[in-house]
């Protein structure tokens, strides 16, 4: 990506924010190329998004998606498990967010955790309720 001074036509460094001939600011009059330079560091990211994320569809943070399936298969069959993955699978979907804000499923990290610690409040009092009836029957 090469890059022209809009004043003078001098060519620049990509880097550089002031025209080396007549010292005219890029940032305030070469709109076009900023937004190009933004388009390709986006790109660029999503590229690195399909390198870390195995089986991760674009533009989605399967981590998020992770969380969320885990929670929901938590309220059918293994609460306790369930709840566990999809919590910690919520919580680095959610700090992914950060890193990667083009990614969409914040939303499914955030309810994947959410319903992951109701799951596994409800399974601790069941466990602690199924023990001390246990014990008083005996
Ligand atoms: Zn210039």
């Amino acid at each position: 990506m090469e890059k022209y001074c809009t004043n003078c036509g001098t060519k620049m460094n990509e880097t550089d924010r002031f025209c080396p001939n007549c010292g005219a600011d890029s940032n305030t009059e070469a709109a076009p190329v900023q937004n190009n330079v933004v388009q390709q560091n986006y790109s660029n990211a999503q590229a690195n998004n399909n390198n870390v994320v195995q089986g991760g569809t674009k533009k989605t943070n399967g981590l998020a998606v992770t969380s969320f399936v885990c929670s929901m298969v938590g309220i059918v069959v293994f609460g306790l498990v369930m709840g566990i993955l999809a919590i910690c699978f919520g919580a680095v979907g959610l700090s992914r967010t950060k890193y990667f804000p083009e990614e969409s499923g914040k939303g499914f990290a955030v309810a994947g955790i959410v319903v992951g610690i109701i799951e596994v409040i409800i399974m601790i009092l069941y466990i602690v309720t199924v023990r001390s009836s246990y014990v008083s029957l005996f």
